[in-house]
């Protein structure tokens, strides 16, 4: 602690910068695992490939730099490379500062895996609808684990054996809470929309969310989620309809993402402003 400290002191954003780059060479393994998961291949081997079958040279994998180096296009052959290579490793790493600089160490720590599990959910939903059980259970599973062994993630910093205990049913709230919310909102919607309103996928998504955050986070990730997402969908959806008047407007939109966006939100800047507020009401009905 002490050696972090001194250098906060000596050269203050020597380890913002050097968490940056450490966070967009883990969004450059973020990107290769949000492709190949879904499709069920190996994410250590084989090394980058690019579509045309020749290996790219580590040089050419340069987080964010390297896209723009090489100009969005490969160099081996004029495949395109898309604009959301760079944008997820500078995304990964620019969250990993957050990350650190809002929490202490530990929990910052903790908070870059939260983090790189919420961008892997949120890429691979976005292109294929899903949430694969690795991230949802996985995450849940590996929230619960942490909350025991580093009860800082739900604010005991003092209490001893005790604080283990209590930060494990923090995270266990969260999961219940969070995943029978998510639960009775998915039915009564598709009682009124006569449709799935979402999906099983997301119901476990908000467990790990849950595990990691306890129940405030994951109330957060649901409500603020949505109010947020609408906030975002709604000017394109009027673009869309100023456009193309005729067209259905609404497609089926993954809800994913505006949980993890929900909970990127909470866990970074607004755990304390929402908890503070949520005690109150539980104030109000327990007086
Ligand atoms: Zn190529």
């Amino acid at each position: 602690m002490e050696f972090i400290n001194s250098i906060e002191t000596t050269m203050p954003y020597f380890i913002p910068i050097g968490i940056f780059i450490f966070g967009a060479i883990w969004g450059s393994f973020l990107n290769v695992c949000i492709y190949r998961i879904p499709q069920e291949h190996s994410i250590l081997w084989p090394p980058s490939t690019c579509q045309c079958g020749k290996r790219i040279p580590f040089y050419f994998n340069l987080p964010v730099i390297a896209w723009f180096i090489l100009k969005g296009k490969a160099a081996c052959c004029d495949e395109k490379l898309s604009f959301r290579y760079p944008l997820v490793e500078a995304l990964t790493g620019a969250l990993f500062v957050c990350s650190w600089l809002n929490h202490e160490p530990k929990v910052a720590l903790i908070g870059m895996v939260f983090i790189a599990i919420l961008i892997l959910a949120t890429f691979i939903d976005l292109d294929h609808m899903i949430i694969p059980d690795i991230f949802s259970i996985g995450g849940m599973l590996l929230g619960l684990t942490l909350s025991i062994i580093i009860p800082e993630l739900h604010g005991f910093s003092q209490g001893g054996l005790e604080a283990h205990w209590y930060a494990w049913i923090e995270a266990m709230l969260g999961v219940f809470i969070g995943t029978s919310m998510i639960y009775w909102i998915a039915t009564i919607g598709e009682i009124i929309l006569k449709k799935p309103a979402m999906g099983e996928g997301d119901v476990k998504f908000l467990a790990a969310i849950g595990a990691f955050t306890g129940w405030q986070g994951a109330l957060f990730s649901l409500f603020g989620g949505a109010f947020i997402g609408t906030i975002i969908i709604l000017p394109y959806l009027l673009i869309q309809q100023l456009k193309n008047p005729k067209e259905p407007k609404l497609q089926e939109l993954p809800f994913g993402p505006f949980l993890a966006l929900g909970a990127i939100v909470y866990f970074l800047w607004l755990s304390h402003f929402v908890d503070a507020y949520l005690a109150q009401i539980v104030d109000i009905f327990t007086l």
